[in-house]
């Protein structure tokens, strides 16, 4: 999800002389800045404004004295980065931060004000097209710049999207992805693969009968049949999603499968059951059915998710037998992959902060069947 993104504004000729003396001016500023407190190895802010203040304003009388602080303040980073250790230079033309103080940019209407040693000059820009799809999105700072080859000056106008809304009520649902189940979630609902493996198996079945034949219409067909599968693990992965998304939770908590350990955890039939790709699918679906709703997908360590206790956290290699789960320190009994759900949505929660599981007692296990 993007959350800022920059305009490279074109302004036009003209105002030229005021706009390279500022530069000029605050460079000047920079240096004094940056001379005073490599002498004086500090990188204090408020140190070099009472030591140098005086001295660049008669420097620089015309520099506005809110381009004189940030002239000092970028002074003091660059000393902070090189520990004093060397007095930091600025090119004469670089680029300019001006802060909200001393510019205005208008984006509706394409006209900028901007500070300079002749006062604020005004200059005006064409809009970008794309700009209108970010209408509302709050300005956060601009950049001037000068290219002395093209002898233009560029506005870099760095816009961030409004706080979005905070999710109410962070309800975490933990999802867990198997073979014998697409995806079990921890509130109890089970998609089951029964007609995607029935679906998989037929293809299957149908590809080695082509391949046998080797003929060219079966090759045509073969490839025929990849894109129906496709598509049909597809369908399946948006019905799952949307089920997913459209439940009361706000979070999804899903383990990370990038993690080697998870491949290996679930074995060779994982992958060859459902193919790697249909699982990252339903994750893509999830994320992004997700965020047109303002909820979020979260993804969280994989490890010990099938052996460990979801009620006593007791992390145990034979806890897990099949699909049934059962403690070996308290007793407790569930179904494997649901276990294994509610442990993922615990992890997602300690990942979270301390939030509400949404973990109903009850068992009422929805079976999905498409
Ligand atoms: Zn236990």
């Amino acid at each position: 999800m993007i959350r800022s993104l920059t305009f490279k504004l074109r302004l036009p000729g003209g105002e030229d002389a005021s706009l390279l003396g500022t530069m000029h001016a605050y460079t000047t500023a920079f240096s004094e800045s940056a001379r005073w407190g490599f002498e004086n190895r500090t990188w204090n802010k408020v140190e070099n404004h009472k030591a140098t203040y005086h001295v660049v304003r008669n420097a620089v009388p015309r520099l506005p004295s809110s381009l004189v602080q940030g002239a000092r303040d970028c002074a003091c980073e660059a000393l902070k980065a090189v520990r004093c250790k060397a007095t930091p230079v600025r090119k004469p033309l670089a680029a300019l931060r001006y802060n909200q103080r001393v510019i205005r940019v208008n984006m509706i209407h394409g006209i900028a004000t901007i500070a300079s040693i002749n006062g604020r000059i005004k200059a005006t820009f064409p809009v970008p097209e794309t700009y209108w799809q970010y209408l509302g999105w709050i300005l956060r700072s601009s950049i001037l710049s000068y290219n002395w080859r093209k002898r233009r000056f560029y506005l870099h106008v760095q816009i961030e999207r409004a706080d979005p809304e905070p999710i109410q009520n962070l309800r975490v649902l933990g999802i867990d992805r198997g073979i014998v189940n697409v995806a079990v979630c921890s509130d109890n609902t089970f998609f089951n693969s029964k007609r995607v493996r029935s679906a998989r198996g037929k293809f299957a079945h149908l590809r080695r009968s082509l391949q046998s034949k080797g003929t060219r219409s079966a090759r045509r067909r073969l490839r025929k049949i990849g894109g129906r599968e496709r598509r049909f693990m597809a369908d399946v992965n948006h019905c799952i999603s949307k089920k997913i998304v459209n439940s009361e939770s706000t979070v999804f908590a899903l383990e990370d499968l990038s993690k080697i350990r998870v491949q290996k955890r679930r074995g060779p039939q994982f992958n060859r059951n459902l193919g790697n790709w249909a699982y990252s699918q339903l994750e893509q679906f999830l994320r992004y059915k997700a965020e047109a709703l303002g909820k979020q997908v979260i993804l969280v360590d994989a490890r010990y998710t099938s052996q460990k206790c979801s009620r006593c956290g007791h992390v145990y290699r034979w806890n897990r037998d099949g699909s049934d789960f059962r403690c070996r320190s308290c007793g407790f009994q569930l179904h494997a992959d649901l276990n294994a759900a509610r442990n993922i949505a615990q992890t997602g929660i300690s990942c979270l902060g301390r939030l509400p599981v949404n973990q109903p007692n009850a068992s009422v296990v929805s079976h999905w069947n498409h």
